[in-house]
């Protein structure tokens, strides 16, 4: 893809073929599922909180590298987090790949840092944010079904 640089690409590219935390979580604290129909991608997020902290978080399902690897990113960037910066970290990185004008805030991406140049693949997006809206729902909203449509 180009606009995304060599190590993007690279460290995208390891992430798909060997995600982080690619399992179930026993006993889940709450669960989500998401789809993105426009290309396929299907995720089930698992959590596991202790009060406010997510003490663990995996997901499982199939799709494309770029669903894969904004996921496996996803579970590394979360965990034992509080939920509250859970949902500062949800923020921005909707705000990166949905608006190629904002200065991303860096500080809180961290490693996400690397999907930014997603934003000039408008179909790819989706791909990109399926993770973090069921990892919302699951947060947030007690596991409704979210779709990308
Ligand atoms: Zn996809």
């Amino acid at each position: 893809m180009p606009g995304l640089s060599d190590l993007y690409q690279e460290i995208l590219l390891e992430h798909n073929s060997k995600p982080r935390n690619f399992r179930r979580v026993e006993n889940p604290s709450r669960t989500a599922e998401g789809y993105n129909p426009l290309c396929g991608d299907q995720i089930t997020v698992y959590l596991k909180m202790s009060g406010d902290i997510i003490d663990d978080v995996a997901f499982q399902g199939v799709g494309c590298a770029i669903s894969r690897a904004s996921a496996s990113m996803m579970t590394q960037s979360i965990k034992g987090k509080k939920l509250s910066e859970a949902n500062q970290i949800f923020d921005a990185f909707h705000l990166m790949v949905t608006d190629p004008i904002s200065e991303p805030d860096y500080d809180t991406l961290g490693d996400l840092e690397t999907l930014s140049g997603i934003n000039e693949y408008p179909t790819r997006i989706k791909c990109a944010i399926l993770a973090w809206h069921t990892l919302r729902s699951a947060l947030n909203d007690q596991g409704k079904k979210v779709t990308t449509e």
